[in-house]
């Protein structure tokens, strides 16, 4: 019971700093030195108890302690801290939930951690019928099959098969094309994945990335991925084969139109070259001098690192300001808590009134009717939500579903991390000169 068990912090004066569990990034929870006199969480903060004291942290703990506790939320001044069951969302104790953690433990002692060998095809039977239960159409899990066995016509593979004089990358010609160059490094390839879904760390192998995306945040971000693959692909032997021009922005946009029309890319994808159909006004443009703010956060568990969006749209739907950056934190619900506190912040600059639009449900029913129903890993952020929303009663959260938020998500994620207006324009002024 004890490993579950642990403290979320809020203002963390009621939290010992060596002796509770409460650095829950950590596998143990616990800081592992000593130090005397004992004390509190809150004696490590700076002193307007808003950030972490970096120096004495990293003086006093390992490098892997001082990262897991920078990816903690400090609560507002008197927020409380508290205990909570980590295996359950809400934090409160159930015996199912034990039990569930129990049985696993005692898989674990069985079976080999995941990612404790470094194999680069997985023998596991769950790797596979993962694959081929996806809801994609067959020649896009075959497809997926052939980048795992790494029986893609790269010209590294040509080469070693002698049907290619040299293995280097006709697109760049100044790498060897490995299918990790044409997928993800080749800068074609990489121009399109930070218009579709920044990669925050670079990917090593190709099929160990797939099967990570068995643990992608959402459905909509696992069917965007797996068509940028496939469109980064068809566009380089378009080029090869027909002399096509390569257009990372022209890429990016076949990936999200087939990523949002489930049976399009089946269909059409032979024939067709051209987008005529993204992005669709599928939400409607604000009333006048109301603000709506679409907001999305996500997070790669691979490297551990997360980014933010926020983008406002004004009267006529017009986009007028949005923020993306990178964020620190430990889990996909934190990244979306941060994206409505990034929210927030932006709609109380004015007075003038504001919609915030999030498809995190959990928090914005957190956030609206049951604090108590916010996940623990959220009650600081929540707690900071709240407090801003207290002070502006002219913004108010709401949820929006996932097809709501498609095009607000979709510029955001045009703009590159910490660049914003120009390269928006830009992406829209092709976006419109297509449709
Ligand atoms: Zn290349």
């Amino acid at each position: 019971m004890e490993i579950g068990t642990l403290r979320v912090i809020g203002s963390g004066d009621d939290t010992w700093f060596h002796r509770d569990p409460w650095v829950h990034p950590l596998h143990h929870h616990k800081i592992s030195s000593h130090l005397d006199p004992p004390s509190r969480v809150s004696d490590w903060m700076n002193e307007d108890r808003k950030s972490w004291n970096t120096n004495l942290i990293q003086r006093h703990c390992s490098s892997e302690e001082a990262d897991a506790i920078s990816r903690i939320h400090i609560g507002p001044a008197g927020s409380k801290d508290k205990w909570v069951w980590k295996f359950t969302t809400d934090g409160a104790f159930s015996v199912r939930s034990a039990y569930h953690e129990l049985r696993k433990n005692q898989r674990d002692q069985i079976l080999p951690r995941p990612g404790t060998h470094d194999l680069n095809i997985p023998t596991s039977d769950d790797c596979w019928n993962w694959l081929w239960s996806l809801n994609l159409p067959p020649k896009i899990r075959f497809f997926l099959w052939r980048c795992i066995r790494n029986a893609l016509a790269t010209k590294l593979n040509l080469h070693r098969r002698r049907c290619s004089p040299n293995p280097k990358c006709q697109l760049c010609n100044a790498e060897v094309e490995t299918a990790v160059h044409c997928m993800f490094l080749c800068p074609h390839a990489s121009a399109t994945w930070a218009r579709v879904a920044p990669l925050l760390s670079q990917p090593q192998n190709l099929s160990q990335w797939i099967f990570s995306l068995r643990e992608s945040e959402s459905p909509d971000s696992l069917r965007r991925k797996i068509y940028c693959l496939w469109n980064i692909w068809k566009a380089r032997n378009e080029f090869i084969f027909r002399g096509t021009v390569l257009s990372p922005t022209l890429t990016s946009i076949c990936a999200f139109r087939d990523a949002a029309e489930p049976h399009y890319a089946a269909v059409s994808s032979a024939t067709s070259s051209h987008p005529r159909d993204f992005p669709s006004h599928s939400c409607p443009p604000p009333v006048l001098h109301h603000k709506r703010i679409h907001c999305d956060g996500s997070f790669d568990h691979g490297s551990q690192e997360a980014a933010i969006r926020v983008v406002i749209t004004i009267s006529n739907g017009q986009i007028c300001d949005g923020r993306a950056r990178k964020v620190i934190c430990s889990s996909p619900i934190e990244a979306e808590a941060c994206a409505i506190l990034e929210a927030c912040r932006l709609a109380a600059e004015d007075t003038c009134p504001a919609t915030i639009l999030s498809d995190s449900k959990v928090m914005v029913d957190a956030i609206n009717e049951d604090p108590s129903c916010c996940p623990w890993r959220c009650y600081a952020l929540l707690a900071h939500i709240k407090d801003f929303l207290h002070q502006t009663s002219w913004v108010n959260v709401l949820f929006t579903n996932r097809r709501n938020n498609k095009n607000a998500d979709w510029v955001a994620r045009n703009c590159r991390i910490d660049s914003l207006h120009p390269k928006w324009l830009s992406v829209l002024n092709v976006v419109s000169e297509l449709m």
